[in-house]
This record gives structure tokens, C-alpha cells and sequence, in this order.
């Protein structure tokens, strides 16, 4: 329980209309996507790293927990604190402090979204890559902590591959420059690349320092349908033999493909086995060709429908249908258990034979799509019901889809992280030792474990309760 006197030393600390202990801004602010509530005691808003060094220091000698917090829209409950204790929110840090045409970057607050970053260098004819469906909500600060993913990734790649440096307050206050704002440096540890997948558990981001790209002339996307998903499977298989990197190649299995049908209808065949979104982008007449390369390499592999998009506006539209498909699969069930493990592109049809045989034998709706270009698929076990029974063998599903994509040569989770939903099925894919340094760092950074304290490394909840909220649950 947090004392008046704490309380007076945040509102001194960060100014008294920045520190809110009101119930709807608690509640808020004590859930993510995951829609599991455990509450906050403070809500504090900083502005600059020397008072989230303050804010620290503070939490360090009273010992209270604290957890950061982004957009908000995680789906792994990383932002959630807990334990208790302060929520940290980085909302006020969110000014774009530079965008550089010439040395291709840009210098931004956590606090900024995907989508005003993408709007404002694109305006100045440059490129950011990294684009979760999530853009218009999730923060950069967000992004670099989840090491977020997005269509684009398959030729651009993930988050990571955009941070050049990164200033960050560690668990303990002390405030850290990392990085430069040049494209090569071998000047000491990368401790930016700490930072990058952290989870919010080794240091609060403050400032990123990100890497542009110029904006590419044009782009071309298609939608091809394939009767089986083993068709479609093989030819994302195939592109790499194509001589071509597509920007996005996404694929939705058929379940996928009928949800879509009744939530926005657009015309889908509902008996087709799967679709692929594709799209290539680079100079005009290299991405003429290239699309000329994605229709052939479609149709060799038995595509029975095939659409190029004729302008911007129909581009747009398949891409609509992509960014509906979270909500129009969640009305396939009354709770989606939303996990997004990773294989190698290659053992995608194993992975969907796997899917098929699991289908059957646990009788819950598993409907499949995603990032297939980088063999990360959105795999949903859907629940018909909330009782205990149902929870439990949905539970087990979720294990056995993990032992599989471990087995395959891939990982629990692509792009949404650990948090504590995937916490118990840590150890089927990191080693002892592995864990172990993984601990040790944090240990280093953080001695009194006050910062998202409860994450990772702990099956703070069994599996079959993660991610389900009771009725009644609230904070006030
Ligand atoms: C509809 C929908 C679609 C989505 N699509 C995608 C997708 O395509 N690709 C994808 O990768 N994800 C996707 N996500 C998941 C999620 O939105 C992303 O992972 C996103 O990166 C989360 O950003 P956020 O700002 O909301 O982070 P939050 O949920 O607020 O926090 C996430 C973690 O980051 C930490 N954190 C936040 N800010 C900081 C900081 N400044 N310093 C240190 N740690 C920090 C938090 O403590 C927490 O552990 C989707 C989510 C939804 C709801």
C-alpha cells in the first residue's frame, strides 16, 4: 500500500496533476490487450529521464514494484503491473525530436505511435519499416521493448534492425546513453541491444534513436487464393528460390478466410484452403517485374484466383481485410487464446498438418493466419466456454502448439513477447543456462526486482487462468 508520503514525493517529483490515484484512469491503465485486470495503486506520468531517475530511486528505497507502460495494446500482460505498486505511463514523452533526411534517422520519445512516426518521416520522403497491425495505438518505446514485428517484416525485418541507440533509465535510476546515430559503431557493449526485447524488466526507454530508410517509389500488392494451404504454404516456401524478397507475405487459412466472410464481407470464397497477401515494393520497373515474378510464381503453384491490386485504393482494401482479421476471429469463439509462435518458413505446411491433426483430436477451432513470409503464424485456439474443463485442455493446446514450434526449429513467440501469459512455457524453449544469464542480468540491473516484477522468469499464474478475467474483477 503505497503512503501519503510517497504519494507527495511523486507529485513533487513529476507535479501533482501527473501523479492520479482516480478509479477510471486506475482501471485503465492496470489491463492490456489481454483484457486481465490487476491493479494499479499509482498512476504516474513523467516527462523526462531525470525524473523517471528520481521516480526510481524513490521506488528503489521503498521498495515498490513499477512497471512501464506504452500504448497499452500488448497482448502478453507485460504492461500490467502485477504486483501492484506504480504504473509508469510514458503518454507525456511523445515529441519527435528529429527526423534527418541526410543521415537517415530519426530521434523520437517512447511515447510516440508507430503510425505518427510512419506519417512523418513518409511526409519527408523516408521509410520506416516496422509496422504491427497495431500501429495506431502501440509506442515506439512499446515496439522496441516487444522487439514488435509486423507485414513488413520479411525484407525489412523487426524492430531491432531499426535501433541504433537508445537512452534508458536502469531499474536502479541511473540514466544511459547507448548507441550513436550513425549506421556503424563498434564502440563497446551494444547495451541498446539489451534493451531491445526487454520487456520492460532491465531500464525505462526514454529516447531512440531509429534508422530510416529512403521511401520506396512504388509498390505492388495482390491477393491470390490456393484451394488446399498446403499450395499456398509451399509457394511462400518457394519464393526464396524466386530471386525475390517480398515486402509481406501473409497468408490466412480458411477458417480465417469464412470469420473474415461474416464479421466484413468482401466477397471471399469460403471454400478456398487458404489466401496470401502479397506485396513487393523498390523502384517502378524492378517492381514491375516483381510482381510479374509473384503472379507467375502464384499460378505455378496452383493459385486458383489471383488479383492484382489496380491502384492505391484497392491496395488498401486487401490490407483492410488483414488488419480485421483479430476481431473477426475472436466472434469464433467466446475466448481466443491468441499466440503467436514462430517456425522456420519452410516447416510451415508441418506446422499446419500439426494443426490439423491437434483440430481433431482437442475438438477447439484453431484458426491460423499471419506472417507466413517469416513463418510467424497468429495461431487462435478458440474456447466455446469459460469453465474450468475448457480452460484447462485449451491450456494444454497452447503447450503443444509450443512443443511443436520448438520442435520445428522455431519459438513461442515471433513478435508479441513473454509478459506472464507465456511465462509457464518459458523453459520449453531457453535452456537452464540460458535462463540462468537471463536472470543474472536482470539480477545486475534490477537487485531489488521492483522493476515489472512477476514477468518472464515467473509462472505467476497457471496457464489455464492467464488471460481470464472474473466477473466481478476490478480495482475499486
Ligand atoms: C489488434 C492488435 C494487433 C497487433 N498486431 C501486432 C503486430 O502485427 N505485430 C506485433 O509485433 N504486435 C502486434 N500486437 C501486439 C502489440 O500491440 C505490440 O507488441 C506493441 O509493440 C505493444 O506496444 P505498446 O506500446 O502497446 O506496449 P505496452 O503493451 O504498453 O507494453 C509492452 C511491454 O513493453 C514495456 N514498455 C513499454 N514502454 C516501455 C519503455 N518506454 N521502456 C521500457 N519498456 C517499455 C512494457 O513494460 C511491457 O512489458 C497487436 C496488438 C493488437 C491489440
Amino acid at each position: 500500500m503505497l503512503t501519503e508520503d510517497i504519494l507527495t514525493r511523486l507529485e513533487r517529483i513529476v507535479g501533482v496533476e501527473n501523479v492520479s490515484t482516480a478509479p477510471e484512469r486506475i482501471a485503465e491503465y492496470s489491463q492490456d490487450a489481454l483484457k486481465q485486470i490487476f491493479c494499479a495503486e499509482v498512476i504516474v506520468s513523467p516527462r523526462t529521464a531525470e525524473e523517471i531517475a528520481a521516480i526510481m530511486k524513490l521506488a528503489n528505497e521503498r521498495r515498490i514494484a513499477v512497471t512501464v507502460r506504452g500504448g497499452g495494446v500488448g497482448y502478453t500482460g507485460g504492461a500490467v503491473p502485477l504486483r501492484g505498486g506504480i504504473v509508469l505511463a510514458t503518454d507525456r514523452m511523445d515529441r519527435i525530436l528529429e527526423i534527418s533526411g541526410p543521415d537517415l534517422v530519426a530521434i523520437v520519445e517512447p511515447g510516440v505511435t508507430n503510425y505518427r512516426l510512419q506519417e512523418a518521416v513518409e511526409a519527408v520522403g523516408l521509410f520506416y519499416p516496422p509496422d504491427p497491425s497495431s500501429w495506431k495505438e502501440s509506442y515506439i518505446g512499446g515496439n522496441i521493448a516487444l522487439n514488435a514485428g509486423g507485414p513488413r517484416c520479411v525484407k525489412y525485418g523487426n524492430t531491432k534492425q531499426f535501433v541504433l541507440g537508445l537512452d534508458f533509465v536502469t531499474p536502479t535510476g541511473e540514466i544511459i546513453r547507448a548507441g550513436t546515430r550513425t549506421p556503424k559503431n563498434s564502440t563497446g557493449f551494444h547495451l541498446e541491444s539489451l534493451l531491445i526485447g526487454s520487456e520492460g524488466m532491465l531500464g525505462i526507454i526514454t529516447r531512440c534513436i531509429l534508422r530510416l530508410l529512403p521511401k520506396p517509389k512504388a509498390r505492388r500488392t495482390a491477393l491470390a487464393i490456393f484451394a488446399t494451404a498446403r499450395d499456398a504454404c509451399q509457394c511462400v516456401a518457394d519464393f526464396t528460390s524466386s530471386g525475390i524478397l517480398p515486402v509481406a507475405l501473409e497468408l490466412l487459412d480458411r477458417i480465417s478466410i469464412n470469420a473474415i466472410e461474416d464479421y466484413a464481407p468482401s466477397g471471399l470464397p469460403r471454400d478456398a484452403g487458404a489466401l496470401l497477401i502479397i506485396e513487393v515494393d523498390g523502384l517502378p520497373e524492378a517492381v514491375q517485374r516483381e510482381a510479374e515474378i509473384v503472379r507467375e510464381m502464384c499460378l505455378s503453384h496452383g493459385a486458383i484466383r489471383f488479383k492484382e491490386a489496380a491502384n492505391e485504393v484497392e491496395a488498401n482494401a486487401i490490407w483492410e481485410v488483414r488488419r480485421l482479421m483479430s476481431p473477426a476471429v475472436a466472434r469464433t469463439g467466446t475466448i481466443k487464446l491468441n499466440h503467436d509462435a514462430v517456425v522456420p518458413r519452410s516447416r510451415i505446411p508441418e506446422m499446419l498438418e500439426f494443426l490439423e491433426g491437434l483440430h481433431r483430436r482437442c475438438g477447439f477451432l484453431l484458426p491460423t493466419f499471419g506472417h507466413a513470409g517469416d513463418g510467424n503464424l497468429h495461431i487462435n485456439v478458440m474456447l466455446p466456454d469459460r469453465e474450468e474443463a475448457t480452460r484447462r485442455r485449451g491450456a494444454d493446446a497452447v503447450r503443444e502448439i509450443f512443443q511443436q514450434a520448438v520442435a520445428l526449429g522455431g519459438t513461442l513467440s515471433g513478435e508479441h513477447g513473454v509478459g506472464y501469459a507465456k511465462a509457464p512455457y518459458l523453459s520449453l524453449a531457453l535452456t537452464d543456462e540460458t535462463l540462468g544469464l537471463m536472470k543474472q542480468i536482470k539480477k545486475t540491473l534490477d537487485p531489488n526486482g521492483i522493476l515489472n516484477p512477476g514477468k518472464l522468469f515467473e509462472a505467476s499464474l497457471p496457464p489455464h487462468e492467464v488471460g481470464f478475467v472474473a466477473a466481478d474483477q476490478g480495482c475499486c
